[in-house]
C-alpha cells in the first residue's frame, strides 16, 4: 500500500471553504448549525442557479437608473421641477406595477404578503402624486394632509406585508431574531426621541409638521423592528431578499433624513432624499422581477446564530444612542460623563466578545462526537444539504462514504463495552489520519462512520475507501492493557454531480454499504455512477469491487 499522504496528494483539490463557515471540530469544514428544510434547499438551489443575473429586473433597474440620473440631472426649479416630480412618481408607480408583474410571472407561495407590499407602494406612490398636486396645484392644507394620511396609511401594510413574510420563514418562531430586532429598535427609538421626535414635540412648529415630526418617526420606528427582524432571521436569503431589505433601508434612511430635514425647515421638494425614496422603489421593483423572489419567504428550520457580522450591528446598536450625546458635545462634556462613555463602550464589547465566545464554544459541543471527536451526524447531514446545492465549480462532485465495523457485536460481548469505546474511538483516529482537512468525518451511527468529500471522480472514490479500509485493518488495535485484536471495516461509497439529492446520495452509499456487508465484509463497494437527470431515474445497482480484486 501506498504511504497516505502519496496517495492524499494525488486527490483533487477540495471545494473552496463555505460562506456558512463556522468553528468546528478537528479535520472538518467549521459547522452550520442545523439542516436545510426541503423547500428551503429548493429556494438555495433557485439561487445557485440563477444568482445576480437574469434580463428583466437588471433591466428594470438600468431603466429606472437611467430615469433617476435624469431626474436628478434636470434643475429643480421653474417647469423642470414639474418634470421631476412627474418623473418621480413615474418611477414609484412603475415599482408599483414591477411587484403585480413579478406576483404573475414567479407565482409566489403565498401571493399575499406581495399583495400587500404592492399595495403599500401604490398608497405610498399616491401620497406622492397627492404631496406633489399640493405643492404644485394647491396650497389647500387640506390636500396635504389627504397626502400624510395616505402615506401614514402604507405602513401598516407594508408591516403587514413583511409580518407575512418573518411568520413563513421562521414557522416555529425565531426568538433570537425577535430579540435582535427589538435590541436595534431600542437604540433607534432613543436616537430617535433624542434628535427626531422630541425635538420635533418641542418646536414651536406648525400643526401638519408636527404630525410628520411624530407619526413618520412612530411609523418608521415599528417598521425598522419588524425589517430588523426580517433581517436577522435565520435562512436563506436569496438577490430577492436582499433587494427587498435594501429598498426598506433606503426608504427608512430617506424617511428620517426628511424627518431631520423637516425639523430644520431644510427640506426642499425634489432634493436628494427623493433621490433615496427612488432608489427604495427600484430595488423593491427589481425584488419582485427577480426569478428568487418566490424565495423570499420560505421556511428555516433554525433560529438565527449570532456571527461576527451581528454581534457588531448589534453593539453599534448598543453603543451609539448614548454616544450620540457625548460626542458632539467633545471637550464639553465633564469627566464623568466622559468616564461613562468609555467605561460603556468597553463593557458592551466585553459582553459581546463573551457571548460570542458562549456561542461558538456551545456550537462545537452540539456537532463534535464525545467519544470519537468526529464530527456529529447532525453536522455531517447539514453540509451535506449545504454542498449538495453548491457547485462550485463546474462538473463538481460530492461523495458520500458510509463506513461499518465488522462483527463489532462480537468485540462488546468478548471484551466489554469499555473496550469497545476504545476500539471506537482507534477506528476514527485511523480514519481521520486519512482524510484531507477539509473533509467532513463523522460517527454517523453507533459502529458506524462517514466521510464526505468533494471532487472524486469514481477510480479515486474507490482508492479512498480502500485507503480507509487498509488504514484501519493495517494493524491490531489496543483495546485494554495487553488486549490487541484485529478490526476491519466494510466501505460504501456513492458519489455524485452537483446540484444533489442528499437523500438519494445516503440511499446509494447505504446500498453499496449492504453490499460490501453481503459480500464478506472487510471491503469497499462502489455504488453505480448517478443516473444523469435525463436518463429517468433507474436504480444505481451497487457493484462489488472486493479489495482483493
Ligand atoms: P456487522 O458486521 O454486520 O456490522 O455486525 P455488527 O456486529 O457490527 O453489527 P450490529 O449492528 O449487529 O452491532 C453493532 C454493535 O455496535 C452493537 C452495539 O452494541 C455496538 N455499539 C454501538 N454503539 C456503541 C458504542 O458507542 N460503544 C460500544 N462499545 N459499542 C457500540
Ligand atoms: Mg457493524
Ligand atoms: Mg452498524
Amino acid at each position: 500500500m501506498a504511504p497516505a499522504h502519496d496517495l492524499r496528494r494525488a486527490r483533487p483539490e477540495p471545494m473552496a471553504p463555505s460562506p456558512h463557515s463556522g468553528p468546528g471540530p478537528a479535520g472538518s469544514q467549521p459547522p452550520s448549525p442545523v439542516g436545510l428544510t426541503s423547500s428551503a434547499s429548493a429556494a438555495r438551489a433557485m439561487m445557485t442557479a440563477a444568482p445576480w443575473t437574469g434580463w428583466l429586473w437588471l433591466g428594470y433597474l438600468g431603466a429606472g437608473a437611467v430615469a433617476a440620473f435624469g431626474y436628478s440631472a434636470v434643475p429643480a426649479s421653474g417647469g423642470w421641477l414639474v418634470a421631476r416630480m412627474v418623473g418621480g412618481c413615474g418611477i414609484g408607480a412603475s415599482s408599483v406595477v414591477a411587484v403585480f408583474v413579478g406576483l404573475r410571472r414567479h407565482q409566489p407561495r403565498p401571493r399575499r404578503p406581495w399583495v400587500l407590499i404592492g399595495l403599500s407602494q401604490l398608497l405610498f406612490t399616491s401620497a406622492s402624486v397627492v404631496f406633489y398636486a399640493a405643492e404644485f396645484l394647491s396650497a389647500d392644507q387640506r390636500i396635504l394632509g389627504v397626502s400624510i394620511l395616505l402615506y401614514l396609511a402604507h405602513y401598516p401594510v407594508l408591516a403587514a406585508g413583511l409580518l407575512l413574510i418573518v411568520r413563513r420563514r421562521a414557522p416555529r418562531g425565531d426568538l433570537p431574531a425577535l430579540l435582535d430586532g427589538l435590541l436595534v429598535a431600542t437604540g433607534a427609538t432613543t436616537l430617535s426621541v433624542l434628535h427626531l421626535i422630541g425635538p420635533g414635540l418641542h418646536e414651536d412648529i406648525p400643526r401638519l409638521v408636527t404630525w410628520t415630526a411624530t407619526g413618520y418617526p412612530i411609523a418608521d420606528l415599528v417598521l425598522l423592528t419588524i425589517g430588523v427582524r426580517l433581517v436577522a432571521s435565520a435562512g436563506f436569503r436569496p438577490p430577492a431578499f436582499i433587494l427587498l431589505s435594501v429598498s426598506l433601508f433606503a426608504i427608512l434612511a430617506a424617511d428620517t433624513g426628511y424627518g431631520l430635514r423637516q425639523l430644520h425647515a431644510i427640506y426642499a421638494v425634489g432634493g436628494p432624499l427623493d433621490g433615496i425614496w427612488l432608489a427604495g422603489s427600484l430595488a423593491l421593483g427589481a425584488a419582485a422581477l427577480h426569478p428568487t423572489m418566490a424565495g423570499v419567504a420560505q421556511p428555516s428550520s433554525r433560529p438565527a446564530g449570532l456571527g461576527r457580522a451581528r454581534l457588531c450591528g448589534l453593539y453599534l446598536a448598543g453603543i451609539i444612542p448614548p454616544l450620540s450625546l457625548v460626542v458632539p458635545r467633545g471637550a464639553a462634556n465633564g469627566v464623568t460623563e466622559l468616564v461613562s462613555a468609555i467605561a460603556m463602550v468597553i463593557s458592551t464589547a466585553l459582553i459581546m466578545i463573551r457571548m460570542r465566545y458562549a456561542e461558538v464554544s456551545q456550537r462545537r459541543l452540539a456537532n463534535t462526537d464525545v467519544l470519537t471527536g468526529l464530527c456529529t451526524r447532525r453536522f455531517l447531514e447539514t453540509r451535506l444539504a449545504l454542498a449538495s446545492v453548491r457547485a462550485s465549480q463546474p462538473g463538481a462532485t460530492l461523495a458520500l462514504l458510509l463506513i461499518d465495523v465488522d462483527h463489532f457485536k462480537a468485540v462488546n460481548d468478548r471484551f466489554g463495552h469499555p473496550a469497545g469505546d476504545r476500539a471506537l474511538a482507534e477506528v476514527a483516529r485511523r480514519l481521520r489520519e486519512v482524510a484531507r482537512s477539509a473533509d467532513v468525518v463523522a460517527r454517523y451511527g453507533g459502529e458506524e462512520f462517514a466521510l464526505l468529500t468533494t471532487y472524486l471522480g469514481q477510480d479515486d472514490l474507490y482508492v479512498l475507501g480502500e485507503r480507509l479500509r487498509l488504514a484501519v485493518a493495517a494493524s491490531p488495535v489496543a483495546v485494554d492493557d495487553g488486549i490487541v485484536l484485529p478490526v476491519t471495516v466494510s466501505v460504501g461509497a456513492a458519489a455524485t454531480t452537483l446540484p444533489a439529492s442528499p437523500a438519494e446520495l445516503i440511499d446509494r452509499a447505504d446500498r453499496a454499504l449492504y453490499a460490501a456487508k453481503s459480500a464478506g465484509r472487510d471491503c469497499c463497494v462502489l455504488a453505480s455512477p448517478a443516473p444523469q437527470p435525463d436518463a429517468g431515474r433507474a436504480a444505481a445497482e451497487a457493484h462489488c469491487s472486493s479489495s482483493a480484486a
